[in-house]
């Protein structure tokens, strides 16, 4: 994630070559915003997400436990234990307002996975990695605005007993195959600078 402070270059956009600021522009919406409860830190998304996805594998149980458990904190889940997410390609997303309040918490201290929050309202904003991974899971909860459609409940078997899931997207007790080529297309284009 490139974390651009003020989005200073976008007043100049237009003294360059038009229609390659057009065509990048277009690839660039729409363009999300995600704040933090009290309003201090924001993200903007651009362009298509890679995914929509509610997961209740037992890391995501465990960062919401450990980031609902700070203080002032609002819920992570969903009433049904699942965490939802919006995925974007890491150089899709940014923080617009508020780096400095951003705070990175792992389960271990080993981890390469991040989930990042906002001090300043103990918010949970996204959740990245040290290193591999080319894209950030932004908490679909702080997202305002004409969401995406849920695509996908993953990671179904560990969700809590006697939760019984709607069915207004389709539940995989793993990880579906369709959303890994989704993951793979998005890597692919990413590298080929589209
Ligand atoms: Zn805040
Ligand atoms: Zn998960």
């Amino acid at each position: 994630m490139y974390w651009r402070m003020a989005p200073c270059n976008r007043g100049v956009s237009g003294q360059r070559g038009q229609s390659h600021d057009d065509r990048r522009q277009m690839t660039r919406l729409p363009i999300m915003t995600a704040t933090c409860a009290c309003g201090a830190v924001e993200l903007e998304a651009f362009g298509r997400p890679i995914a929509s996805a509610v997961c209740y594998c037992d890391d995501c149980r465990k960062g919401a436990d450990q980031i609902e458990a700070l203080p002032g904190a609002g819920a992570v889940r969903d009433p049904d234990g699942g965490t939802a997410y919006i995925l974007y390609r890491k150089d899709r997303i940014e923080c617009s307002k508020g780096a400095d309040l951003l705070r990175r918490y792992k389960l271990k201290e080993t981890s390469i996975t991040n989930r990042v929050v906002a001090a300043c309202c103990n918010s949970a904003l996204f959740m990245n990695f040290d290193r591999g991974p080319h894209w950030v899971s932004a908490y679909r909860a702080r997202f305002a605005g004409d969401l995406p459609p849920l695509q996908a409940r993953i990671c179904t078997k560990s969700k809590p007993d006697g939760v019984v899931l709607p069915d207004d997207a389709p539940s995989y007790r793993g990880y579906p195959p369709g959303l890994l080529v989704k993951l793979l297309a998005s890597r692919v284009a990413m590298a080929l600078g589209r």
